[in-house]
């Protein structure tokens, strides 16, 4: 199912928020291979760096303001519970 899926990115649309990084359980300076990083540049959209590493929550799509980040084959996908540490992250913005 994993292979399936894929995450597009519409830079256009993109506001460069990087909320996606903070709610993303598999995002952040202390993730290994972390799914989203950070642009280089302030102000640039974040890129889609490890797919592999998607545990295919959604909470990105949730939490994009956006609405820039699109799941290809995402009918396939399973919702899963988002962690505590997810959930520490996301009540910093909300
Ligand atoms: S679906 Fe979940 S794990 Fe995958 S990039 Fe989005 S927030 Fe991160
Ligand atoms: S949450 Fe959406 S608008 Fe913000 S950086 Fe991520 S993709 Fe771009």
């Amino acid at each position: 199912m994993k292979k399936d899926l894929q995450i597009l990115h519409d830079k256009d649309r993109c506001v460069s928020c990087n909320e996606c990084i903070i709610v993303c359980p598999q995002s952040g300076e202390d993730k290994t291979n972390p799914v989203i990083v950070a642009a280089q540049h302030k102000g640039e959209p974040p890129e889609i760096n490890c797919i592999d590493n998607c545990i295919q929550c959604m909470t990105c799509w949730d939490f994009c303001r956006a609405q820039a980040i699109t799941f290809v084959n995402h009918h396939l996908v399973q919702r899963l519970v988002v962690n505590e540490e997810a959930l520490r992250k996301v009540s910093k913005i909300i």
